[in-house]
């Protein structure tokens, strides 16, 4: 069977799962189509990934920053934390996988004996994701209007993205899990000294996301986890690629700290959990 045909019998098998994103009726697959009962239609593309945008959005992830992400995370960057939230999860969660981005960690986190969905914003993150080879299925969709019908998945993992906290309520089954993984204070340390030693951007607080969090859910528990990831240069430079806070950075800064990479990288983040009512 060619991937496309899976993936669309894949989709069957897990409906209801697809809402339509223009009139919230679900969507059923036909051939390799989805389609609901006011006939708005959303094809297939060949690796059988879904866009569920009516027009692209722009995004500062280029294709040479994905494919760094794409180096980095198969080199294991965030299999620690990973390996944590994976230890909670059903085999037979369905699982919603939140701003998949290229998709590695999404394919780490699959149930075998469940249904992975990832979806990010970014088309050509989503068009790498699909050429991954893994059980998951991946979306082109827009965060604030989730395209799956109500109580569709029993869990949402949300790494570094946004929360959309009343959407992520509405798709998750009575008793269903957030999984959300915050940066903590020593997240990437040696690139925020190495770039912007001397200014407010050297430190991260991450109380205001927290805060938020804890909030909306006073039950939640928080799990702190670090740890030195060994990267050499080449796999350091992909790392500098795709982090967002290295953008922005003066040109002398990023090309010193190039120059001479640290040994290892610091990764320092919180695996909040919370059961939603
Ligand atoms: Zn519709």
């Amino acid at each position: 069977m060619r991937k496309i045909e899976e993936k669309a019998a894949a989709m069957a098998a897990a409906a209801p799962l697809f809402a339509c994103p223009v009139c919230q009726e679900e969507l059923t697959v036909t051939g390799t189509s989805l389609i609901c009962a006011n006939n708005h239609r959303y094809d297939l593309a060949k690796k059988g990934t879904v866009n569920f945008l009516n027009a692209p959005v722009a995004t500062e992830y280029t294709e040479e920053m994905l494919a760094s992400r794409r180096r980095v995370l198969q080199a294991g960057f965030f299999d620690p934390f990973l390996q944590a939230i994976a230890a909670k999860l059903d085999p037979r969660d369905r699982l919603l996988d939140i701003g998949c981005g290229e998709g590695t960690p999404t394919a780490k986190l699959a149930q075998p004996d469940g249904v992975t969905v990832g979806f990010d914003i970014s088309a050509p993150a989503i068009k790498l994701a699909g050429a991954l080879d893994s059980p998951a299925l991946f979306c082109v969709a827009d965060l604030a209007h989730l395209p799956f019908t109500g109580n569709s998945f029993s869990a949402v993992t949300d790494i570094f993205s946004p929360g959309a906290y009343a959407e992520f309520e509405r798709v998750l089954r009575p008793g269903g899990h957030i999984y959300k993984i915050i940066p903590a204070a020593g997240y990437l340390t040696e690139l925020r000294q190495g770039l912007y030693a001397g200014t407010d951007k050297a430190t991260y607080d991450n109380s205001r996301v927290l805060d938020h969090f804890m909030e909306r859910y006073p039950n939640a528990t928080q799990e702190p986890i670090s740890y030195d990831f060994q990267a050499d240069s080449s796999l350091f430079t992909d790392i500098v690629k795709m982090t967002p806070l290295s953008w922005q950075a003066p040109a002398d800064k990023r090309a010193a700290l190039l120059a001479n990479p640290p040994a290892s990288i610091h990764v320092d983040v919180v695996l909040l959990t919370v059961a939603v009512q």
